[in-house]
């Protein structure tokens, strides 16, 4: 079965074309500046590695999946001869709030589902809704699937998710911990059990999945029991540009004694901070890296506030599940930044976490543990576009 995987977004669209019988990407890319001047379609035949940019208007969702559907059945630099090859669409979709607690089949109740869930994803749910949307009238007899960031923390339990709010926040407004990047750990906890030899349902795992955005998860018999990531992707350690978590009286006082309102505050906090506000030198680590090593102090507190938080996590994690057989590193920080690993394990032997440092400086789905190591320290590239195709395979062949 060939498998559609779309992620979109307010004005671009991500899309893989993945044949579930090898889990292999034919084809890839990436609608741009959707119903903005300058609309192009970048897409890459990945047998041919061809990369190809066509430009061309697309005024809306409707336009940029029509595109993607005429570049895959292309003679030249197409994947498929027609789209009835296409057995089924994975769609991302942010927040399916405790509505969704697995993947589903996208009929008319889930879509009305769906948008009861927008007020907790405002700015993210509304685009994937509209890729729906534009998918199911291009391709009406193909099954489309909802892929949720926040369906695998639905097993976190309450004591978790709760916040000490007044309870009737939670009744009435849903105000409560949902947690991120669900797709992502659930993907590298599940590969981490294979790696290990192991079923998962046997594991106490902590996934950190540290990029742009950041967040680390308790992982107890194949099930999340606790993440760092809240009610919105603010919350946990600091990320490239979200101050992860703070005393939220920081936000009455910067809003009462310096007169900013909940717009500049929200701004502040998630396109300033983290580790690009306390550096002033650069969101990405790379930059940061290279910065502490020619002294600059700044871009070195950042990196040791990251390492410092991400490390506290694992720790409390470990005090939450009652042990801990593995630390798993992934996504863009976690697969590439040797250096972060370290400084982030360093001092964990106490509990048995313990990385070698030859091993910790090669690349790929790597044991990084020394030899005397109790607990296994794995780095596992995520790949959130097959975790969605695996579930889109799983409900489609029911
Ligand atoms: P992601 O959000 O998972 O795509 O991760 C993106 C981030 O990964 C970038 O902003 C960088 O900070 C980081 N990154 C990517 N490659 C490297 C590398 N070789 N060394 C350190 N950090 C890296």
């Amino acid at each position: 079965m060939k498998i559609l995987v779309i992620n979109a977004g307010s004005s671009s669209l991500k899309y893989q074309l993945i044949d579930m019988d090898s889990e292999t990407v034919l084809a890839k890319g990436l609608c741009e500046r959707i119903g903005i001047d300058g609309s192009n379609l970048q897409h890459t035949n990945i047998a041919k590695d061809e990369k190809t940019k066509i430009e061309k208007p697309m005024k809306d969702h409707g336009d940029a999946i029509q595109m993607v559907i005429d570049a895959l059945v292309d003679g030249e630099i197409g994947v498929i001869s027609s789209m009835d090859e296409i057995g089924a669409v994975g769609h991302r979709v942010v927040h399916g709030a405790e509505e969704f607690a697995d993947s589903c089949v996208i009929t008319d109740a889930v879509m009305k589902a769906l948008e009861k869930c927008v007020p907790l994803a405002p700015l993210h749910n509304p685009p994937n809704l509209i890729g729906i949307e534009a998918c199911t009238k291009i391709m009406p007899k193909v099954p489309q699937i909802a892929v949720f960031d926040t369906a695998f923390h639905q097993t976190m339990p309450p004591k978790a998710f709760m916040y000490a709010l007044p309870y009737e926040y939670y009744e009435n407004d849903g105000i409560r911990k949902y947690g991120f990047h669900g797709t992502s750990h659930k993907y590298v906890s599940q590969k981490a059990a294979e790696f290990l030899g192991k079923p998962a349902s046997e594991l106490k795992i902590v996934t950190c999945h540290l990029g742009n955005g950041s967040s680390i998860s308790a992982v107890d018999g194949g099930k999340c029991v606790d993440t760092s990531m809240g009610f919105t992707p603010l919350d946990g350690v600091p990320m490239g540009t979200r101050t992860g978590s703070m005393d939220p009286a920081v936000v009455t006082y910067l809003i009462n004694q310096k007169g900013m309102d909940a717009k500049s505050v929200d701004t502040l906090m998630n396109k300033q901070s983290g580790v690009q506000g306390v550096s002033g030198v650069s969101s990405d680590f790379r930059d940061l890296s290279a910065a502490a090593d020619e002294g600059n102090e700044r871009a070195k507190l950042a990196l040791d506030m990251f390492a410092y938080q991400v490390k506290k996590y694992i720790g409390s994690y470990a005090a939450a599940m009652g042990g801990i057989d593995a630390v798993v590193f992934t996504a863009g920080v976690g697969e590439n930044d040797a250096q972060t690993r370290a400084a982030v394990t360093d001092g964990l032997d106490f509990l048995g976490i313990k990385v070698d440092a030859d091993k910790n400086n090669t690349r790929g789905t790597v044991d990084i543990s020394a030899a005397d190591a109790t607990v296994k320290t794995l780095v596992i590239p995520t790949n959130e576009e097959l975790m969605i195709a695996i579930d889109t395979k799983r409900l489609v062949e029911g």
